[in-house]
């Protein structure tokens, strides 16, 4: 535990810390653009330089460890200095085409210069040429001008990912990045090289030109692709949601991983990455009733009533064990709890939840087979995972209502069986987000909120209950299915009511002994365990 002084502040760090990890607990961070705290050092960028008493040169801060004793000074005037040179270094042959790039606005190149940099530029020789708008993969553009050779992707593909498609070719002011002849950067993760790219060099081919950063929100949520439950960041819109009366186009730019050292790290899968297109497209934006062959739309007050007399009817008939209820692991804590709850207070007890119609691809780091963030929150709610015991006693006519809230059971069990379901049932509604083979299905449609349109939780597969939180409005008339239960609830004069999510959670860890003990601010951005 080396005590050294940093700016005139004594700190004390752990055994292996570096200096420039030291500078950060001690509060002068310095500047980098090769150091990255989840890949190897490489101490080629050189603008983490600080000047350390007792040793004759600048010393690069992330590769020497922090010693008892050390003094030393991140803000002297030989730092600062070269500092300034090592950037006019790596800006010699840079574009400067800064209007043009899509990483303007958070790209590191801009943000040191206005920061340590301030200087009149010397260098007037032509600048080296180098390709431009590359397509190395289907996800990643490369623009070799504008690249430092910080050589933090290639590490990534090098040491995460162990494909090594990215590698530095040639010498001098010559190198660039690049992938050898006949070699694609296609591995799952390579979206995160443009997460780690300092500059505007790696840019996110489907991301590139959408919209300036700066007009971007930020919110934390959780990756609903599987039960990893990646920790993200959703960026939206800011202008487009500024201006509801521009009724096209997507809210959702993209998704960003988010740290959290317990789960994801700094890293993201692409699948999950480039999955937010379902936030908008394709999306059940009305009440729909089945009328005749066709649908009609419908109102919210007119589809609970057609839903709570036939609930109320089969209850008075005492046929409630004719009623089914799906729910879905795709569905939040909250919204399990509800429907739930609604459940129990009516006397229903045909409740089952459906997990993902097929697995996805599993690896060892953090894509997993089960592809629904919440099946282990369906578990300690005590749900059970039978739907398609459920769904089989409706293809045999068992049934008289089947309530599926959430699962496309139409893509689980096929269109021949669901056509069945559909001619045995008196009544099959579908509340879901998504047009699918369900909804075409269905009687009666119910349009559900996704889950960048409200607040919740869903617990991954290691019991690690994680926040979701609402980033846009949801669409049309769409709502949070817990509030739909809600609703249906109110129609039906059962005493189950919330204001909002947060209230269904609280009410959930008072009864659920699994949740015991946790509440939204004990979960915080970093989640927290199901009670053991
Ligand atoms: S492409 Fe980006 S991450 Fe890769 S070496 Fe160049 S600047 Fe660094
Ligand atoms: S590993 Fe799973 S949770 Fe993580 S980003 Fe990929 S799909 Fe989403």
């Amino acid at each position: 535990m080396p005590t050294l002084t940093i700016d005139g502040k004594t700190v004390t760090v752990p055994d292996g810390t570096t200096v420039l990890q030291a500078c950060e607990q001690a509060g002068s961070p310095v500047p980098f653009y090769c150091y990255h705290p989840g890949l190897s050092i490489a101490g080629n960028c050189r603008i983490c330089l600080v000047e350390i008493e007792k040793t004759p040169k600048l010393q690069i801060s992330c590769y020497t460890p922090a010693a008892e004793g050390m003094v030393v000074h991140t803000t002297s005037d030989k730092v600062l200095k070269a500092r300034q040179d090592v950037l006019e270094f790596l800006l010699i042959n840079h574009p400067l085409d800064c209007p043009v790039c899509d990483q303007a606005g958070e790209c590191w190149l801009q943000d040191y210069y206005m920061n340590y940099g301030l200087y009149n530029p010397k260098f007037d020789e032509a600048k080296v040429k180098k390709p431009k708008a590359v397509p190395v993969g289907p996800t990643v553009m490369l623009d070799a001008e504008r690249c430092i050779l910080c050589s933090r992707c290639v590490r990534f593909c090098d040491e995460i990912t162990k494909t090594g498609e990215l590698g530095i070719f040639n010498r001098g002011d010559h190198s660039e990045i690049g992938v050898a002849p006949g070699i694609e950067l296609k591995n799952d993760y390579s979206g995160c090289v443009v997460d780690i790219c300092p500059v505007g060099a790696l840019t996110d081919r489907d991301f590139r030109f959408k919209c300036r950063v700066w007009y971007l929100n930020s919110t934390k949520s959780v990756c609903p692709g599987c039960s990893m439950g990646c920790n993200i960041e959703i960026h939206d819109n800011r202008e487009r949601t500024q201006r509801p009366h521009v009724a096209t186009g997507a809210r959702v730019m993209r998704l960003k991983p988010r740290y959290n050292a317990e789960v994801n790290r700094w890293w993201m899968c692409d699948t999950g990455r480039y999955a937010y297109t379902a936030i908008d497209e394709q999306r059940l934006t009305t009440v729909q009733q089945r009328n005749g062959q066709g649908y009609q739309i419908s109102t919210w007050n007119d589809a609970l009533d057609t839903l709570a007399s036939t609930l109320r009817r089969l209850r008075d008939a005492r046929q409630l064990d004719r009623v089914g209820i799906i729910l879905s692991t795709q569905m939040t804590n909250e919204d399990l709890y509800a429907a739930k709850r609604v459940a129990q207070a009516l006397g229903i007890r045909n409740l089952a939840v459906q997990g993902p119609a097929r697995p996805g691809k599993h690896d060892d780091f953090l894509m997993k087979a089960d592809t629904s963030p919440n099946t282990r929150g369906a578990q300690a709610l005590g749900l059970s995972l039978d739907a398609a015991g459920l769904f089989g006693r409706a293809a045999r006519g068992e049934l008289s209502l089947l309530y599926v809230c959430g699962p496309d059971v139409v893509d689980t069990y096929g269109r021949s069986v669901a056509d069945q379901v559909q001619q045995s049932v008196e009544l099959f509604v579908y509340q879901g987000s998504n047009v699918g083979g369900s909804s075409q299905a269905a009687g009666l449609v119910l349009p559900a909120a996704v889950y960048a349109e409200k607040d919740g939780t869903f617990t991954n597969d290691q019991g690690r209950v994680q926040r979701i939180r609402q980033a846009v409005a949801p669409l049309g008339e769409s709502k949070p299915d817990w509030k739909i239960w809600t609703e249906l609830a109110a129609h039906l004069d059962v005493p189950v009511s919330y204001a909002d999510a947060s209230a269904v959670f609280a009410e959930l860890a008072s009864r659920e002994p699994a949740f015991q003990g946790l509440s939204y601010e004990v979960i915080g951005d970093a989640g927290a365990l199901l009670k053991a």
